[in-house]
Parts: structure tokens; C-alpha cells; sequence
């Protein structure tokens, strides 16, 4: 199994998770021709794609869904909710879309796709685990903080994206208004480094492969911030981490 991102933070996600020819891509918070030319760069296509995954509505999420999945062809996993949410913002009558249950898993062809909800302000938010059978990533990001079940979720992963949001004195003490700095850091809004750094501190990490910072904050955080935290808890080389950007996201990893 591979994974790759399209890009991460406010402006816009995207993964990618691809084991033999099953393709699945997590969010899609990019224009049309944006997530097409950043599909590219991964060297594949859209027409390449075997589905697309939503995580919950927010236009960094899901602002471009429907326009993709419809020019495509593309199948739609999302919850109740989020289905809820999305319908009233964009006709979607053209596109398949499998509403899940945010506690069951399911398979999509080569991939077992396992969801679980997570605290953020959204109508029925969750992240996902993908599994091969044999090796697991996980993915956590929008989360205003971490919850036992996410944790077990978590536990044992061979990759990692992992939210590191914001610094929390960067958020406290930066440009935001309060009220944004109450929702950002509040237990609804977003992951700080130190809350990720102790999610690394609860789980199994011994089959840790990869980890990537992701949905950094361009205002309150700096790389090197959330590396230090993630490192720190982990023990490990500071290169040892990745960090997803805005423009770029990240290139293959292979588990
Ligand atoms: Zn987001
Ligand atoms: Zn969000």
C-alpha cells in the first residue's frame, strides 16, 4: 500500500491511498482543474481514481467533491451528516454517494476503509484507518482533541498523518480574532503540536514507518515547531518527519 497528498492545511486537502489498482482518494477540498494538475504531479490521473472519500463538509474538505466525482464517474463515501450538509450547498444528484455508518468499516475493491468519528465542528465528522490486510494507515486530522476511541483507532498504525494544527501560544498570541482563537483551539476545532505530540505518547507506535505532520496552520505554526513536537514524543531524528504543505502535500510512501 502507498499514500500520497495532494496537498494539506485550510486552503484545500487531499490524499491519496492506493494499494495494486485500488485507488482512493480522502477529500477533496481543490477545484476541478487544481485537484486534476495535482493528481498529475502524483503521476496519476483522475480516471485512475476508484473513489473518493469525504471526511466531513468543510470547504477544505469537500469544496471540491462534486464537481470531481461527477466529471469522472467517481463514487462518494461520506456519513449521514456530512451527506446532509453538502446537499444543501451543492446539487449532487448526478453522483453515487454510499452514506456510512461512522463506527463500521467496509471495503472498496484491494482496501478495507475503517471510519470513527471525531470531536470537530462539524454535523457528523470522522477520520479514517485504510488497511491492506496487512499493514494499516491511519489518518487524523480536524480534531479538536483526542478521545480513547480515536486512540485505539490510532494504536499500532505502520503510517501516520497526523494534525498538527497550531502552536498554541502562536494561536493565543497571533492575528486571529478571539472568537476564531476560542473555535480554533477549542475542544470542537483543531489539533495543537503538544495535544498531537501526547497521541503519539498513548498509542503503539513500535510499527511506525512513516509520519507526517499535516493541516498546519500557516499563521500559527512553523514546521520546525510541530517536527520538534512530534520528534520529541517519538525520540526520533527530526528528519525523520515529514511535513504535509499547502502547496504540495507530499510525495508517495510506500508501507
Ligand atoms: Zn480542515
Ligand atoms: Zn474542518
Amino acid at each position: 500500500m502507498r499514500f500520497a497528498s495532494i496537498g494539506s492545511g485550510s486552503a484545500g486537502n487531499g490524499l491519496v491511498v492506493e494499494k495494486n489498482n485500488t485507488r482512493l482518494l480522502l477529500d477533496c477540498g481543490f477545484g476541478l482543474r487544481d485537484s486534476v494538475e495535482r493528481l498529475t504531479r502524483l503521476n496519476i490521473s483522475a480516471e485512475q481514481l476508484t473513489g473518493i472519500l469525504i471526511t466531513h463538509e468543510h470547504e477544505d474538505h469537500a469544496g471540491g467533491v462534486f464537481k470531481l466525482a461527477k466529471k469522472y464517474n467517481l463514487p462518494v463515501w461520506m456519513t449521514h451528516g456530512t451527506h446532509k450538509m453538502l446537499e444543501r450547498s451543492t446539487p449532487n444528484e448526478a453522483v453515487r454517494v454510499h452514506v456510512i455508518d461512522s463506527h463500521i468499516k467496509f471495503s472498496i475493491h484491494d482496501i478495507e476503509v475503517t471510519p470513527f468519528p471525531v470531536p470537530h465542528d462539524a454535523r457528523e465528522p470522522v477520520q479514517y484507518t485504510f488497511s491492506d490486510g496487512n499493514k494499516k494507515l491511519s489518518v487524523l486530522t480536524d480534531t479538536g482533541c483526542s478521545t480513547p476511541h480515536i486512540e485505539s483507532m490510532l494504536s499500532g498504525s505502520h503510517a501516520l498523518v497526523l494534525e498538527c494544527n497550531h502552536d498554541l501560544d502562536k494561536l493565543m498570541n497571533g492575528p486571529y480574532p478571539y472568537s476564531l482563537k476560542q473555535r480554533v483551539g477549542g475542544r470542537l476545532g483543531h489539533l495543537d503540536n503538544q495535544s498531537a505530540a501526547k497521541i503519539l505518547n498513548k498509542i503503539d507506535t513500535s510499527k511506525l514507518q512513516h509520519i507526517v505532520a499535516a493541516h498546519l496552520s500557516e499563521k500559527n505554526n512553523t514546521h520546525a515547531l510541530a517536527v520538534a513536537a512530534l520528534s520529541g514524543a517519538l525520540q526520533c531524528e527530526e528528519d525523520w518527519i515529514t511535513v504535509a504543505s499547502q502547496e504540495s502535500g507530499f510525495h508517495w510512501k510506500e508501507i
